[in-house]
């Protein structure tokens, strides 16, 4: 049987790839892309002419058996996405599940995700840190969400969209309080990286007072030294709690 690769690729810069990863994407026998056409920049910058499949979420479920049956003829496979590591709130879970299922070797060959590289840098503490991916799109189950992690005593990181981080540090400041410790990353690795630390109340009107601080890519931090965690709950939380109760899980 061959052997499924899971390939970190960079999150941004390109340079942020590995020796290994670059060996790895050139001698298997085909390299499985969340989108064939975005990764091609990268495969082309490193010469890697390995044949590329799509899978994504749209097919993973479909193609999987497939894909497993030629990794157990054989054929060694590479899954990367198009940005960070694979599975992080990206496509390859039903392969990764079902390849050990069937006894197939899974390798992983590590580098960037936006979530480590932020937590490296973000000034919370890490241990405990809790990683939720995306958080809900729309206002009330946002709310609900952010109510649900008090009281604050870890630290909690998310991926949010550049189309709502205004609303959500929004919902953030109303749930959480002004005095939450906030960190948000954007644009990690690029041309216009930018950390935000401090208060919710100050990180939200740092980045509300520029479009440009709202463009691109962002992750999340917030964490424990809170009134919220010092003083249970004052009267505005207290009312929030009561209206967010019928919403929680
Ligand atoms: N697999 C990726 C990883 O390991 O980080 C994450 C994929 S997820 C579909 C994409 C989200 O990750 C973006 O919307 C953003 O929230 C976050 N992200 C990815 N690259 C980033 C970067 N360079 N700076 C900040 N956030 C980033």
């Amino acid at each position: 049987s061959g052997t499924l690769y899971v390939v970190a690729t960079p999150i941004g810069h390109l340079d942020d790839i590995t020796y290994r990863a670059i060996n790895t994407l050139k001698s298997c026998d085909l390299v499985l892309c969340e989108d064939t056409r975005h990764s091609k920049r990268l495969l082309q910058t490193y010469g890697i002419e390995t044949a590329t499949r799509s899978l994504h979420t749209h097919n993973e479920h479909q193609l999987t058996p497939e894909l497993l049956a030629q990794i157990k003829a054989g054929q060694n496979m590479a899954l990367i996405s198009d940005a960070g590591t694979p599975l992080i709130s990206d496509p390859g879970f039903p392969l990764i599940e079902q390849a050990h299922q069937q006894g197939i070797q899974v390798v992983p060959v590590p580098g960037p995700s936006a979530v480590i590289a932020f937590l490296s840098v973000a000034g919370l503490s890490v241990q405990p840190f809790t990683f939720h991916g995306f958080i809900a799109p729309k206002q009330n189950q946002r709310q609900a969400f952010y109510q649900h992690l008090l009281p604050l005593n870890q630290t909690h990181v998310f991926y949010e969209s550049a189309h709502r981080i205004v609303n959500s540090l929004n919902d953030l400041v109303l749930v959480l309080g002004a005095d939450a410790q906030v960190s948000v990353g954007r644009e990690l690795t690029k041309r216009f990286e930018q950390l935000f630390i401090g208060s919710a109340e100050k990180v939200m009107a740092d980045i509300e007072s520029d479009k440009n601080h709202q463009k691109g890519e962002f992750v999340v931090a917030v964490s424990g030294q809170t009134k919220a965690r010092m003083h249970p709950m004052d009267a505005q939380s207290r009312r929030l709690a009561r209206q967010l109760k019928p919403l929680l899980p």
